[in-house]
């Protein structure tokens, strides 16, 4: 059982100077919160805090990272918040305290190869700072090592997540013995048989395994002393999780694997490697392609060694590398080793700046300033935002993706027909932007197709190209449909004649009724050719926005008196008739637009009311209740007695419009209210302002 006293000399041993005082607070605060929690081992819950702290402590790092490891579960896990933790222990902690939370939070749920590292991913951006990570990797392995009491699927479920999130985590931080660690204690629960089938297999040949390493690394230390080399020899076994990759990856039994004893030649300088090098290499024949210089190409964690694989007495392959003390450390230690020097001299700084660009080159760094790198801060370089679908499946979207993006990458066919979604269960708009860890819902509808303004807000290329495809394929049908329509019902027209179709210029009469459809002929010429006179109004419905609009100058809606105007490449415009912006040259057709439409269209209104407190919000509540939306509102002039607004209001049509309207009437601060019109209301602002 770890107690405070080991986790206070591990922290003297590499900041003599640090915040002990805190460290100490920690632990009462975080032994009072879980006075009474056991763990289900029996022990009490201190004891996992208090090992979490010891490992993150003896990884070198700073107190704060310490004191949050004693805190780490408190807000979790008791009735302490994190606003407490702030206010007893600084912004500092608290934020590592609060990472380390939200970490917790993220749920793995798919091994699939292609989601992995979008978890990984987000682990880093839920992260925020690299010392949350190192906390968190504390927590992971005390809890593996403690898992035995769990249930079953609880162990297999925690253990699939440490071997595919955590362990490959450690390795990116560069913290070895931690990644073999979390391996092997995952492998041990996911498949104990062959765990245990290689475990009896080293323990089996143990004698003769460590007979070998003592006599190789006496061979060894003799051949470097000789050349007046000083060194360390450290032989190994392989952990069983390496053993157990390798036998997958070469797919061959636990026999033929014959290095299982690794050795390590650990000497003062960068040059010392190159020279122990060849003098292994004059001892033992070296198995071609198996050298490898991670010292001057390191790898993108950091590590640095050479990289060799000879054949030994007996003829066993062994592999060999060889390192500085310094480079030893950063290979065991990784992130943790860099951390301590940052208090230190400053002499590893370049090292230490390298290190992390290359680490931030894996979360998709860009060219970024020296102190955003300094601050460790992860999430700044993040180029994607992560969320969940319904069911739980990972997407990874470019940062500043819109709820729709998401809709569109789940499926083009969501994407056209995404009406709104509910995001972490809350009713939201399209154009809503996604943040980390969302779990979105789009909901869909039949009726719903795309809508140009989606382009103004869509990031990602698919949805763009998507929604464009969607355009480009229906514009010419709805065009086709709509010229049949105006046939059919204004004109009484059924079929085109040859004769008429040259009228038309159109080779074929789907292309003479696209052409009508687009408005790219006029009304009048169409009556000449078709020699008829009779005009019916024209049947406005829903479904036909693309060639069909509602004007935005005077906003139609069902149960007006509307006209329809054709405008060249646009198609068709209504407008409520005697709008100003209908020119008396213009050709207009009779629309006839009844109130039964499914469909929501806008409709102004303009209010002055008197200037109170809550007006606005008594407004929009009266609007709401009668069962409309509101889209955009506008202050017209805010100052003075009285206040004047344009709202922009989502109506069925002219009877919930009235309906609206009455309803604003009876609130007693508004004075007049009345649906715009264009020269109407131009006059009125007028005269207000
Ligand atoms: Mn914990």
């Amino acid at each position: 059982m770890p107690r405070l006293t080991e986790v206070l000399e591990a922290v003297a041993a590499r900041h003599p100077k640090a915040d002990f005082v805190r460290i100490k607070r920690a632990y009462v605060f975080a032994a009072n919160m879980h006075e009474g929690q056991r763990r289900r081992s029996g022990e009490p819950y201190i004891q996992h805090p208090l090992a979490a702290a010891l490992t993150v402590a003896r990884l070198g790092m700073d107190e704060p990272s310490v004191s949050a490891a004693l805190l780490h579960d408190v807000v979790e896990d008791t009735p302490a918040t994190l606003d407490e933790v702030r206010s007893r222990f600084g912004d500092e902690i608290a934020m590592l305290v609060d990472g380390v939370t939200k970490v917790g939070r993220i749920r793995f749920r798919s091994a699939e190869h292609r989601q992995l590292e979008n978890y990984r991913k987000m682990l880093l951006a839920t992260a925020k700072d690299l010392r949350v990570l190192v906390i968190k990797l504390a927590d992971r392995l005390h809890n593996m090592r403690t898992l035995g009491v769990l249930p079953a699927d609880k162990r297999r479920r925690i253990a699939e997540e440490t071997l595919h999130l955590y362990a490959p985590l450690a390795h990116r931080l560069g913290i070895h013995w931690m990644k073999q660690e979390l391996e092997d204690l995952a492998f041990a629960q996911l498949d104990p048989d062959s765990y245990q089938a290689i475990a009896e297999a080293i323990r089996k040949r143990a004698p003769r395994l460590h007979a070998v390493r003592e006599r190789i690394e006496k061979v060894l230390a003799e051949a470097l002393a000789r050349h007046g080399l000083q060194a360390r020899i450290e032989g190994r076994l392989k952990h069983i999780y390496g053993i157990y990759e390798k036998m997958q990856r070469k797919r061959v039994d636990f026999d033929e694997i014959y290095d299982l004893v690794a050795f390590r030649i650990i000497v003062p300088e960068v040059l010392d490697c190159y020279r122990a090098l060849g003098i292994v290499h004059g001892l033992y024949r070296p198995i071609p392609g198996r050298f490898k210089d991670y010292i001057a190409l390191p790898k993108p964690n950091g590590y640095q060694s050479l990289h060799t694989a000879v054949i030994g007495p007996d003829q066993h392959r062994m592999e060999i590398q060889i390192r500085t003390e310094a480079m030893h450390c950063v290979a065991e230690e990784g992130i943790a080793a860099h951390w301590a020097y940052k208090e230190g001299k400053g002499r590893n700084d370049d090292l230490r700046f390298v290190w992390l660009r290359r680490m931030l080159d894996f979360v998709q760094a860009g060219e970024q300033p020296e102190e955003a790198i300094e601050n460790l801060r992860l999430d700044l370089f993040m180029q994607e935002v992560f969320v969940f679908s319904r069911d739980g499946d990972l997407f990874a979207l470019p940062r500043g993706a819109t709820v729709l993006d998401f809709a569109y990458a789940v499926h083009t066919e969501v994407g056209h027909h995404a009406v709104s979604a509910r995001v972490n269960g809350e009713e939201s708009s399209l154009d809503r932007v996604l943040r980390n860890g969302d779990q979105v819902e789009i909901i869909t509808s039949a009726d719903q197709t795309p809508s140009r303004s989606w382009l103004s807000f869509v990031q990602t290329p698919r949805a763009r190209y998507a929604i464009r495809q969607w355009f480009r394929r229906h514009e010419r049908e709805s065009a086709v449909r709509l010229g049949r329509r105006l046939l059919r019902e204004v004109f009484q027209v059924e079929t085109l004649e040859e004769a008429q179709l040259q009228a038309l210029e159109a080779e074929s009469e789907e292309e003479a009724l696209a052409k009508i459809g687009r408005g790219e002929v006029k009304l009048e010429r169409l009556s000449e050719i078709l020699g008829v006179h009779a005009r019916m109004p024209f049947l406005a419905r829903e479904g036909e926005r693309l060639w069909v609009r509602q004007a935005e100058c005077c906003r139609p809606i069902p149960g007006d008196h509307a006209i329809g105007v054709f405008r060249a490449e646009r198609g068709m415009e209504l407008h409520r008739l005697g709008c100003p912006e209908v020119t008396q040259a213009e050709e207009c057709i009779e629309i006839r637009w009844p109130e039964d439409s499914a469909g929501r269209y806008l409709a102004e209104v303009e209010i002055e009311a008197r200037n109170e407190r809550g007006v606005l919000a008594r407004i929009s509540q009266a609007i709401a209740d009668a069962g409309c939306s509101i889209e955009d509102l506008q202050l017209r002039q805010r100052a003075g007695k009285i206040a004047h607004m344009r709202f922009l209001v989502e109506v069925s049509g002219r009877k919930q419009l009235a309906e609206v309207l009455r309803a604003l009437r009876k609130l007693d601060p508004v004075v007049w209210v009345a649906r715009s019109f264009p020269n109407k209301s131009q006059a009125r602002a007028g005269g207000a302002s």
